[in-house]
């Protein structure tokens, strides 16, 4: 294998509009995986709104246009890439405000692999980076009536800021009470299957007779509000969840007794005689999977409303995940102009100094990626960025390892 990435992508650039060649030609960058080239395109030259990517296949030489799953960046003048750990590319965008800055183009992660086996196509998903901790999300389960809604809003009542909720589809009617985009997507069933198969759902479920399911563009809504997203799905859904690649805590709420139960969703008065027997008569066996399978990892009884919700705060306040990075980015950050990027162990160099060479010291940047966690669909976080001088950077620079 002679050619080199920059061959690729030239000869690929072949069939897109060439107005500026040399514009067209800085703004796209090739990476090999493998047997294959990713291509990723400043701007896609299908939609104009986000930035491209195609494959290059070497063993068959076919140019695939993926699925590509999660939110898109978009456009960008100019950008770097970085392949990580085979699996997925670092895009490092210029001309963007800071938080736009770093997105994770997935091309072999377990979510991608999975996304991949079930569409039957090739498939890379975004996943914007973030700075520091945001906490993983939030699955709550538990029979109908038990409470679960009513937590949620008390949560996010208290913690408007910090939780976001996951709006789901459903086929089933709405409540008289209920909005549509804001408690569910109310959907209709061919459409939602349309959907399920390109690939849109991190899960879906038949419950009660009606099809709910959660779409990957929902979990990223609540991640780019910088919120932690709390997903109430029913046991089948997190036992999907918990099978696939997302990362997330599991708690299950159970009821006093099933008298309790019945009583509940009688008094909420929103099912018809029949939709609450099915509900009750489901309770049964959604209770013993949740409470035999391990699929969770707490169980919390909703008997008095106020202790279970001060238990539910302890859970989601215990910080799990030990990070130190910071949550911001250094003040002084400009990625306007031009940069370049060099990976050494598990940093990333930053050099915007190319165009206002006088100010090169204070224009170089170091990006920690050993602590990263979680990916599409949703953030990948942890990151840790600093300014020449302010960390380890100089140790770095003089002693890189061949
Ligand atoms: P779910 O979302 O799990 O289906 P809801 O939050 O809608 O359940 O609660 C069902 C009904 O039970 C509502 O009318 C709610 O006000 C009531 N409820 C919730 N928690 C309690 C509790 N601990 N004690 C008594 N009633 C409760
Ligand atoms: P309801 O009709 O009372 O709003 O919800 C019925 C059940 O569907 C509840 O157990 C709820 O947790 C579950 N549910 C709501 N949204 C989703 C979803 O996106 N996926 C799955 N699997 N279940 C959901």
């Amino acid at each position: 294998m002679g050619e080199t990435p920059a061959f690729f992508a030239d000869n690929l650039l072949g069939d897109y509009p060439k107005k500026d060649d040399s514009k067209s030609k800085a703004n796209v960058t090739a990476i090999v995986v493998g047997s294959k080239l990713y291509v990723i395109d400043g701007v896609d030259h299908e939609s104009g709104s986000t930035i491209g990517v195609r494959i290059f296949d070497k063993s068959s030489g076919k140019l695939i246009s993926p699925t590509v799953l999660g939110t898109k960046p978009e456009p960008s003048k100019h950008h770097s890439a970085v392949l990580l750990n085979d699996d997925r590319v670092l895009v490092v965008r210029g001309n963007s405000s800071s938080s736009e800055c770093f997105w994770f183009l997935e091309v072999g992660t377990p979510f991608v692999r999975e996304q991949e086996k079930a569409l039957g196509n090739e498939v890379v998903a975004w996943s914007k980076g973030v700075l520091g901790n945001v906490e993983k999300p939030i699955v709550i389960s538990g029979p109908s009536g038990v409470g679960k809604g009513t937590l949620i809003s008390k949560l996010m009542k208290e913690f408007p800021s910090m939780f976001g909720f996951s709006v789901s589809h459903t086929t089933r009617a709405a409540r008289e009470k209920e909005r549509n985009g804001i408690h569910y997507h109310f959907t209709d069933h061919n459409v939602m299957e349309r959907e399920i198969k390109d690939g849109k759902f991190l899960e879906f479920a038949s419950v009660h007779g009606n099809l709910y399911g959660t779409s990957v563009e929902a979990v990223e809504m609540v991640a780019d509000a910088g919120k932690r997203c709390i997903l109430d799905i029913d046991v089948q859904g997190a036992k999907s969840v918990r099978a696939s690649a997302f990362d997330a805590i599991f708690i299950f709420i159970s009821p006093p007794s099933f008298e309790e139960l019945e009583k509940r969703l009688r008094a909420r008065a929103t099912e018809t005689e029949e939709q609450i027997q099915k509900r009750v008569q489901n309770a049964r066996a959604e209770l013993e999977q949740g409470k035999s399978s391990g699929l969770f990892d707490h169980i919390l009884v909703n008997d008095d409303l106020e202790t279970c919700y001060e238990k539910l705060k302890n859970i989601l306040c215990r910080s799990e995940d030990v990070n130190s990075a910071p949550k911001t980015f250094p003040e002084s950050i400009d990625l306007s102009s031009e940069h370049s990027v060099s990976k050494i162990d598990q940093k990333l160099l930053i050099n915007c100094s190319a165009v206002e060479h006088e100010k090169a010291s204070n224009n170089m940047y170091v990006l920690d990626l050993s602590l990263l966690k979680g990916g599409a669909p949703g953030r990948t976080r942890g990151l840790n960025m600093y300014a020449n001088g302010d960390n380890q950077l100089s140790s770095n620079i003089t002693h890189p390892r061949t």
